[in-house]
């Protein structure tokens, strides 16, 4: 079953004689429980496909449900409650609410929803990112590592339908990036979460279960691993 269903999926930026045709008919679906890297060169398109996945963006064309949803139907309050609600997001910069503590900003997804926090649903998070001595920090006092683990933990809070991430080891080194990884990796296996990545470092696409190309704003080819047992 897809989770995320793309049909027909364009995107042009601006007008004319400059305009840039970043995603051209892209029809993919996104499996539940699966962990799906895309790859492809700079320009390819692929954070221009995330942003239309995760109704950040709109597409010129095309339609893009998710779990029977139609985004592209969905007017701007809608979506930015079902962003809130249904998705989670992990970015290269991490994106963390300085002011806030590592407790506060894990929690703050289901607090802008109005949810009171699950205790053993949060002490299970909390467990699986490592951050049990570091809740009362704030980002500035942690390490790059640690703040991608409270974005990550963040972002997996609310049991979201689907966590993007974008690059999410693109500020790390080599250590910390797979401890992320990790994470993104047992979230799929352990939690049955679906994970959507851009990256362009093949080490990091490994971690996934499918890797989807693009190439000049289509999909070019996907790839399973061969050790993926959730892929259909
Ligand atoms: P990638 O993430 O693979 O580098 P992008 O989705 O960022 O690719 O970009 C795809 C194409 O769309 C590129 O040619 C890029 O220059 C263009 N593009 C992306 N965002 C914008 C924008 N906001 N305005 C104009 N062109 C854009
Ligand atoms: P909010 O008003 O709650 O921030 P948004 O629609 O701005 O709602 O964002 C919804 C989710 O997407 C939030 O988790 C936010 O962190 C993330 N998000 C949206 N746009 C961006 C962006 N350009 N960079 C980083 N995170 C973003």
């Amino acid at each position: 079953e897809d989770v995320v269903e793309m049909t027909a999926v364009s995107k042009v930026y601006g007008k004319g004689g400059s305009a840039v045709a970043a995603l051209r008919e892209v029809s993919v679906g996104l499996p539940r429980g699966v962990f799906t890297a895309v790859m492809g060169p700079s320009g390819s398109g692929k954070s221009t496909f995330l942003q239309c996945a995760a109704g950040l963006d709109r597409p010129s064309s095309g339609r893009v449900t998710l779990a029977g949803t139609d985004l592209t139907r969905l007017g701007e309050t809608k979506l930015t409650e079902l962003r809130r609600t249904r998705l989670g997001f992990v970015f290269q910069s991490f994106n963390l609410v300085a002011s806030l503590t590592v407790a506060q900003n894990i929690t703050l997804p289901l607090r802008l929803a109005g949810v009171r926090p699950d205790r053993a649903w949060l002490a299970e998070i909390v467990a699986r990112t490592g951050l049990g001595d570091r809740l009362g920090h704030r980002p500035a006092e942690l390490s790059g590592g640690q703040r991608q683990r409270v974005a990550v933990a963040r972002a997996l809070v609310s049991r979201p339908e689907v966590v993007f991430a974008d690059e999410p080891t693109g500020a790390l080194d080599t250590v910390t990036a797979r401890q992320v990884l990790t994470l993104l990796r047992e979230a799929a296996d352990a939690l049955g979460q679906t994970v959507v990545m851009v990256t362009h470092d093949p080490v990091a696409a490994a971690f996934a279960d499918r890797v989807l190309f693009l190439a000049d704003g289509r999909v070019a080819g996907t790839l399973d691993s061969p050790g993926a047992d959730s892929v259909a």
